[in-house]
Parts: structure tokens; sequence; C-alpha cells
């Protein structure tokens, strides 16, 4: 098979077997690459027609337990300047997404114990009983099944959280022993299983990444089938263990959007903020091979320079939410639009 008959069967199969799969990664070029996003553009449109979701995103902590070796979050990380907000602050910010205009509030933090699952499930049921018209998306890291099922019975709607790598010897090279691959995929599972709409994903160019972990990613991706997929390039933090790796570029995220458009077409899949930080036209560049979520910064303007995962986050300008219009304007002038809708996956029922 060459590339243009790899992209052709994936989009009229969205599979292909795993050595095509691979080539598909390694056998790149500008002209195919094309060929790849017009065929995702149309089945974008066909799924979502030029409507992009917009989520407003409260990094509520950045306290995190755990010690990643890519995050700057990691709890090693003595020189991360940390801050929690409280229910009010959280509540605050939420009723003010609303009057932007968002439908989706996304809490995301570190995995911060000094919130109690009653704390969580108090915020969460709060922001629904302020906003009812609102979904609430979870990201707040890997729990047990009890806890998932807390969150969702307090009214949480949706849940993020990437699985990072599908490879049980890549995953152990991006994190410290106490974490697994086995740990990520049980937590998966559960979310799905208890009837959250659930987000996966993983980094591109993460330290030590190869073209078999990345089909390994799509074959995972491919079961798993999430309603959501965050991918971005991994961009090096200066006080993590990966200081001195490279950063990826955006030419292979928004190649691998194409890609996941094609394979679970009914996905809501973001141009992420890495994606943006890396690369200025990098949300555009995005939808335009296939995104069609973007999620700008809700968290009050003294902490969101803190929330930082990697250098150089944008945080700022058309990243925050209350610059909503600028941001409708640049998805207006490449030919899509601002949902006013809740975005929710076409595959699950509203169950409320
Ligand atoms: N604690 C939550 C939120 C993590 S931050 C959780 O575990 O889900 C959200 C995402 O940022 C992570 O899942 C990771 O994929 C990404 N991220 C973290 N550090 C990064 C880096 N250095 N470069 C790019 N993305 C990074």
């Amino acid at each position: 098979m060459n590339q243009r008959e790899r992209i052709i069967r994936l989009f009229e199969e969205r599979i292909l077997p795993e050595d095509e799969l691979a080539r598909l990664i390694t056998e790149r070029d500008a002209e195919t690459d094309e060929l790849l996003y017009e065929k995702a553009r149309i089945r974008q449109n066909e799924v979502f027609g030029k409507d992009i979701y917009l989520r407003g995103l409260i990094e509520f902590s950045n306290y995190c337990r755990n010690d990643c070796y890519y995050c700057g979050l990691r709890r090693s990380n003595t020189k991360a300047d940390r801050y929690h907000l409280t229910k009010d602050e959280i509540l605050g910010c939420a009723v003010q997404g609303r009057e932007l205009g968002f439908r989706t509030i996304v809490l995301q933090s570190g995995e911060d114990l000094s919130y109690s699952d009653q704390d969580i499930c108090d915020i969460v049921s709060s922001i629904k009983n302020r906003l009812p018209d609102t979904a609430v998306t979870l990201s707040i890291g890997e729990k047990t099944r009890e806890q998932y099922q807390m969150y969702y019975d307090a009214g949480a709607d949706r849940y993020l959280l990437r699985h990072e790598s599908a490879s049980p010897e890549h995953y152990a090279k991006l994190h410290p022993s106490d974490l697994t691959f086995e740990n990520r995929k049980r937590c998966l599972y559960d979310l799905k299983d208890i009837g959250f709409q659930t987000g996966a994903g993983m980094m591109l160019e993460s330290p030590y990444q190869t073209t078999d972990d990345i089909v390994k990613d799509l074959l995972f991706l491919a079961e798993l089938k999430p309603e959501m997929i965050g991918i971005g390039p991994f961009i090096s933090h200066h006080d993590t263990p990966f200081r001195d790796m490279p950063s990826g570029g955006a030419d292979l995220t928004v190649f691998m959007i194409g890609v996941l458009r094609l394979m679970l077409p009914e996905a809501l899949i973001p141009a992420t903020t890495a994606l943006g930080t890396i690369d200025p036209m990098g949300r555009e560049k995005g939808i335009l091979a296939g995104a069609n979520v973007i999620m700008p910064n809700l968290s009050p303007r003294s902490v969101r320079g803190k929330y930082l995962l990697y250098d150089g986050k944008i945080s700022t300008g058309e990243e925050g939410a209350e610059s909503r219009a600028k941001l409708c304007e640049r998805i207006e002038r490449i030919g899509y639009h601002a949902a006013d809708s809740r975005g929710d996956s076409p595959l699950m029922k509203q169950r409320r």
C-alpha cells in the first residue's frame, strides 16, 4: 500500500493493519498530508457540521501527589508556586464562564488530596444546581471506581484522563513505578462503564516514544473508543527530569488529529493548549485537520500563570476565556463557528 491508499482505506474502513499504521506515520509527506486533512474535514463535517465547541477550563489546583517526569506540577518540583482555589472561587469562575457563554466547565487539577471526595462532589453539585444547562467535566486523575461513581452521582458528565502512553514499557519511562499503564487503563474502563463521556489521549514526541508506541496508542484508542481524545506535543519544563529533552513540534500532533478523526469520526478532539503553545497557528491547523473543541482558560487571572505543566504555556491573550469574541473570530476566519450547544458526544444519550 502507498500512503495515498492507506489514507483512503483509513477513510473507508476506520482502521488499518498494524504494520500499515506504522508506515502511515513514518511515510508522511506534504502532499499526502493534505489528502488526510481533506478526508478528515469531510468526516468532521458529516458528524459535526462546522461546529466548534468551546469549554471553559478552570485549573483549580496545581498541587500534585504524583511525580511524573514530564510535568511541571510534579511533587518534587519545589520551585512550583502552588495554589488551590476554594469552592466559592471555583463556583465564581464557573458562573462567570456561563455568563461568557460557555456551556461546559472543565475542572482540572493535579492530584491534590486536600480536596476530599465530599468536597469534589459538593463543587460539582453546586455548579450543576446553579447552572443546570451546563456540562461539568472533571480531570483530576486516577481514583477508585467508587470515587468515580460518587462524582458521577453528584452530577459530573464527563471525565478527562489521558492514557499518556499505551505501551507499558514506554509508560514506565515517563512515570515513577507507582504509576502504571495497567491502572490508568482500569480507570478509563471504569469511567466508561459508569457512564461518563470519557477522554483519553497521549503526548506526541514525548521522550523515548517510538513509532510502535504511537501505533499502540492508536490501537488502544480504537479499542477503548473514548468520546473525547486529547493529544498534544510534549514540551519540556525546566524544573523536571526531562528538562534537556527536546520538545515536539506541531506537525505530528496535527497529523495524528487527522488520523484519529478518520479512526473515530464521532470523537470530540480538542486543538489543545500545547498545540497552540508550540505553534501560534496550531489551533487553526488542528481544526483544519479534524479537531472540533477548544478549551480557553477560565481560571482567575492571579493563578493563570501558575499552572505550568510545561515551559511557555500560553495563558493570557486570546487564551483567556474572557476573549471569547476574539477566539470566535479566529474560528470564523477559517470557516467554522463556535457552537452554543453543550457539545455532548454524538454517541451518548443525554442522561439528564
Ligand atoms: N492530574 C490530571 C491532569 C493532568 S494535566 C490527570 O492526571 O489527568 C493534563 C495533561 O497535560 C496531562 O494528561 C499530560 O498529557 C499533559 N502534560 C503534562 N505535562 C506536559 C508536558 N511537559 N508537555 C506536554 N503536555 C504535558
